[in-house]
This record gives structure tokens, C-alpha cells and sequence, in this order.
């Protein structure tokens, strides 16, 4: 089975849609974007957030700055946007300059806003099992497992990749699911035979291809959050952490690469962005 993200994402979204359209009051979910400099990359995915947004009907606007803004500016607009009543989600698109600290930044914002979820006091919420905004690609993760396995308890579950953004909060959402959950990295010995007995394969790593089919079995389901640029036979592509085309038939789930979890983390943003204001207008 092939885990359709781009079809599960777009149910949340009409459903994410349905319901801002029937909010009680005339106020709107509002969420700003601070996006620093020139990068690429980001500035795609920030215009991607913008698109996604006003398309379920969250207002949203872009804060550009120069990449030689100093932290102490960066800092005081959070500050105007954290006092500020209309804006219920804020965003700091990152990565940073490198002069400019993002644990300090992410740390000033006030996390009933930090739509990304990783706020220490977020961070601390979701690991004591506490209500909090979740990290958005784990829990676009979790979302299509959910899909795909609805009851995960008791599940071994393998999560390759141990950042705070991907595998930490994975870890976490998957123990709160009552999950058997081992965290492997790239100091971790024997992965593949680790894994051949997992029922669920989370990838966060970044390596092409890395999980063949001697890291599968026949019940497996993976989940691929890799996202790597590669060429092959003379054309650039874009292609996950698993090697989905010999090892889709070996499994018992997969999520392709585009299509997965990509989709999935766009959505979660606006879900994110949706509940922070429903905690924020009362
Ligand atoms: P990261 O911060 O670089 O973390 C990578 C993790 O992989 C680290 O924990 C690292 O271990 C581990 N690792 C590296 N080499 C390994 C190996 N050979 N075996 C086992 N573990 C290994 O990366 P990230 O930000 O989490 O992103 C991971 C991937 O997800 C990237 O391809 C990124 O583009 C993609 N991504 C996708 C989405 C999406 O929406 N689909 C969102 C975010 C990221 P150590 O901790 O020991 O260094």
C-alpha cells in the first residue's frame, strides 16, 4: 500500500477549511512569517505556507528582513507580534544567519503562538504528555500513521534520526501512543537488523536511499521524511531516505517520495495555526 499524502493532507485542509469558515466570531486565524534573507529554499516554503493558508482561509503575511538584521531587532519584532492580539500564530522561518542564536529567537516567542512547536515550554509540554503545539512534520507523521494503523499501541516502532525537529518529537508521539519506540542515529550499531523486526520505520536522516529491502519485512510500514536531491541517469530528482521503488513491494506500507510526508507538514502548519488561535480567542 502506497500512503497517499498528498490525499490525506488535502482532507485536512477541506476539513481545516470547513471549520475556520464556521468560526463564531468575524476574527480570522492570523499567522506571521518572519523570513530573514535570501535563502532559496525557504522562500519557496514560505511562499508555499502563504498559498496554503489563505486557500483554508488563515490571513497571513510575510515579514521580510535583510540577512544582516541584528538579533536585538529580530527579538523586538517578536516582542510587537507576542503583544500583539491579532496575530495568533507566528512563524520564524529558519534556518538563520549563522550570527543570529535560534534556540534565543524560537525562545522569545510566546508559545501559545509558536505554531511550529519548538518552544522549550512546547518541547516540555509534548514530552510530559501535556497538551502542546507539536513540531508540524512529526505530526503530519503521526496523522498518516494514524491513517494507515489506527490502533499503535504496543507497535515497535524504529525512528532513524534524533533531531528536534523530526525524531525527538516522533519519539515522543509515538511513547504517548503507547509504542515500543527505539531512537537509532548515526552512532547507532547494527540499524539494519534493529529494524528488520520494527513494525513501523520512521526515516528523518537525510541519506538517499539509505533502507533497502534487507531493512524490511513483509508487515513493515515506513514512513520517509528524507527529502534529497539527487541525479540519476542525467535528471535531477527528488527521492527520500528509503529506496522506494525496490522496496514498496517488500513492505506493507510506504509513504512515496513527493507525496508523503511533504504535503502533510504544510497542513499541520495551518492545523497549528488553527489551534492557536482557538486557545488564544475565547
Ligand atoms: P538533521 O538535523 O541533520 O538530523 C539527521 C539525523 O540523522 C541525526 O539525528 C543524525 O544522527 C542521523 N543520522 C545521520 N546519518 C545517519 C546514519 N548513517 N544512520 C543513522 N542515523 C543517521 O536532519 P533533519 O532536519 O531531522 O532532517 C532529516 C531529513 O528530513 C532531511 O532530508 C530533511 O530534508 C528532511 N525533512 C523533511 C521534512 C518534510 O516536510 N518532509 C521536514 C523537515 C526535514 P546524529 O544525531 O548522531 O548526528
Amino acid at each position: 500500500m502506497i500512503i497517499d499524502g498528498k490525499k490525506i493532507a488535502k482532507d485536512l485542509r477541506k476539513n481545516l477549511k470547513n471549520e475556520i469558515e464556521n468560526l463564531k466570531n468575524n476574527i480570522k486565524p492570523y499567522l506571521v512569517v518572519i523570513l530573514i534573507g535570501d535563502n532559496t529554499a525557504s522562500k519557496i516554503y514560505v511562499k508555499n505556507k502563504e498559498k496554503s493558508a489563505s486557500e483554508v482561509g488563515i490571513k497571513s503575511k510575510v515579514i521580510k528582513f535583510e540577512v544582516n538584521i541584528n538579533e536585538k531587532d529580530l527579538i523586538n519584532k517578536i516582542e510587537d507580534l507576542n503583544s500583539d492580539t491579532s496575530v495568533h500564530g507566528i512563524l520564524v522561518q529558519l534556518p538563520l544567519p549563522k550570527h543570529i542564536d535560534e534556540r534565543k529567537i524560537i525562545s522569545k516567542i510566546n508559545p501559545l503562538k509558536d505554531v511550529d512547536g519548538f518552544h522549550p515550554v512546547n518541547v516540555g509540554n509534548l514530552s510530559s504528555g501535556n497538551d502542546a503545539m507539536i513540531p508540524c512534520t512529526p505530526l503530519g507523521c503521526y496523522l498518516l500513521l494514524k491513517d494507515t494503523i489506527q490502533n499503535l499501541s504496543g507497535k515497535n516502532v524504529v525512528i532513524i534520526g534524533r533531531s528536534n525537529i523530526n525524531g525527538k518529537p516522533m519519539a515522543q508521539l509515538l511513547l504517548k501512543e503507547n509504542c515500543t519506540v527505539t531512537v537509532a542515529h548515526s552512532k547507532t550499531k547494527n540499524i539494519e537488523k534493529i529494524c528488520q523486526h520494527a513494525d513501523i520505520i520512521v526515516v528523518a536522516v537525510g541519506k538517499p536511499k539509505m533502507i533497502n529491502k534487507d531493512w524490511v519485512n513483509k508487515n513493515s510500514v515506513v514512513i520517509d521524511v528524507g527529502i534529497n536531491r539527487i541525479e540519476e541517469k542525467g535528471f535531477k530528482k527528488i527521492v527520500g531516505d528509503a529506496d522506494f521503488e525496490n522496496i514498496k513491494n517488500e513492505v506493507s506500507a510506504i509513504t512515496p517520495v513527493p507525496g508523503g510526508v511533504g504535503p502533510m507538514t504544510i497542513a499541520c502548519l495551518l492545523k497549528n495555526t488553527l489551534k492557536a488561535y482557538k486557545n488564544q480567542v475565547k
